[in-house]
């Protein structure tokens, strides 16, 4: 225990950044075969704070996923008289059933309560081992609490949950998550230990969001458990696991933004769609605006480059009478494939632009760089832009699309990426828009 109190000002999210930015990436694909999750949580909230991402995520894929929330956490408020305390446990236990609600996509998240006395769980440390111990074994991959985040009740179950892992000699990774300790601790304290990021879809994150908010009864009030500085670590766009080398050998953590990279984001998000590109509004209406862009004209010859899974692909085929579709990730264009079967003139290409191009792919009169410039170093894509531009024809029209906001994967940020297009085109500029969190910009070939 290292004695924190919840209203302590804590270690501010800002401090963990640079810690979280150099954690190795970890997707759903490196965990294989997972067809049933089991997630533990101390109380009502931990299953959402420290896994509520990876919990959507799972049951988006139709994987089973059981939760077993070992308290009712009846005892948050030290002190409380026992009517209180019963009061208090009805009203989680009725958040927990709506935060698990709130997670359940494609197949319905399995909630079941223990009820074991809140605060006290270190007294219930075998009992939790047996209990778990058959749940690890049919599960695929077991989340648990962190036991060194600084709390007894996630020490206990943390160490049980390790205990049923070892007498059940599973293979399934072992993914323990901190949620006392990203308040109490520094990245220092936490130097020796392997922590791994699992990137979230925004749909997983708005997920994770609507759980945590269902838990009202620890974030309302006067003195809230989890007051704004505490919750603002569970709003990132990864979930942060720390791991043994026996989880990290079955496991492979890739660096950032290389192409095999991206092949395992595609091939580990089940839906193979891991930006939720076919049904995110905010995608449609980038779609959208790129379109507008291009008004009435009718297109020779269009280059894209980083297709996905070919959503944007599809409506540019309306535009021009040959689409050609590049991207790194065989996954990624095997959805493309799909998105695209009822259009014509589109070829799907795999390959890293530049090299993917052939002498034949001249005079394109439209070239659209939209979610991907970003992923580039500066050098590496003014090279690719004035590649571009060489196999342009006249009046060619460039559209550059990128997302405003930071993402630990991206190398440049979407004002970068367009001023480096820019000065590497040269081309008279034609229109700069936003579209929601979106910049839009259009350069011409004079
Ligand atoms: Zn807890």
């Amino acid at each position: 225990m290292t004695g924190f109190r919840h209203s302590d000002a804590g270690t501010a999210e800002v401090v963990w950044q640079p810690f979280l930015d150099a954690a190795p990436t970890v997707h759903f694909g490196d965990l294989p075969h997972v067809q049933r999750a089991l997630v533990v949580a101390p109380h009502p909230d931990d299953e959402s704070l420290g896994a509520g991402g990876v919990i959507a995520s799972w049951s988006a894929a139709k994987v089973e996923v059981d939760v077993v929330v070992c308290s009712d956490g009846e005892s948050a408020r030290p002190g409380a008289s026992a009517a209180a305390r019963r009061h208090l446990a009805q009203r989680r236990a009725d958040e927990v059933g709506a935060a698990v609600d709130a997670l359940s996509a494609r197949a319905p998240v399995q909630l079941q309560r223990w009820g074991l006395p809140d605060g006290r769980l270190e007294r219930c440390g075998v009992e939790l081992r047996e209990r778990l111990a058959p749940l690890v074994a049919a599960a695929d991959v077991v989340v648990a609490p962190w036991p060194g985040d600084g709390h007894p009740d996630h020490e206990a179950v943390g160490l049980a949950a390790r205990g049923a892992v070892a007498v059940s000699n599973t293979p399934a990774p072992l993914l323990e998550y901190p949620i006392w300790a990203w308040h109490w601790a520094t990245p220092e304290l936490l130097a020796g230990d392997t922590v791994i990021g699992v990137p979230l879809s925004p749909s997983a994150q708005r997920a994770k969001a609507a759980a945590i908010a269902c838990h009202e009864s620890q974030h309302g009030g006067d003195d809230p458990i989890l007051p704004p500085a505490v919750q603002a670590h569970f709003r990132r766009s990864e979930e942060f696991f720390v791991v043994d080398d026996r989880t990290l050998g079955t496991l492979t953590p890739l660096p950032r933004s290389s192409p095999e990279f991206f092949e395992h984001l595609y091939r580990s998000t089940p839906s193979g769609d891991p930006w939720d590109f076919d049904v995110s509004d905010a995608e449609q209406a980038r779609y959208d605006a790129v379109e507008q862009t291009l008004g009435t004209r009718r297109f020779r010859r269009a280059i894209e480059i980083g297709c996905a899974t070919g959503e944007l692909t599809r409506r540019l085929a309306a535009h021009a009478a040959q689409v050609v579709a590049v991207d790194s990730s065989a996954s990624a264009l095997r959805v493309a494939a799909a998105t695209c079967r009822d259009v014509g003139g589109v070829e799907l290409r795999q390959g890293h632009a530049p090299d993917c191009f052939r002498s034949d792919d001249v005079d394109a009169d439209l070239v659209v760089l939209s979610e991907v410039g970003y992923y580039f170093s500066a050098d590496t894509l003014a090279d690719l832009v004035r590649e571009l531009a060489d196999r342009s024809a006249p009046g060619c029209i460039f559209v550059a699309a990128h997302w405003t906001g930071s993402s630990p994967d991206h190398v440049l940020d979407a004002d970068t990426t367009h001023s480096v297009i820019a000065s590497a085109l040269g081309w008279t500029h034609r229109s700069s828009g936003a579209v929601g969190a979106h910049r839009i910009d259009v350069w011409e070939q004079p």
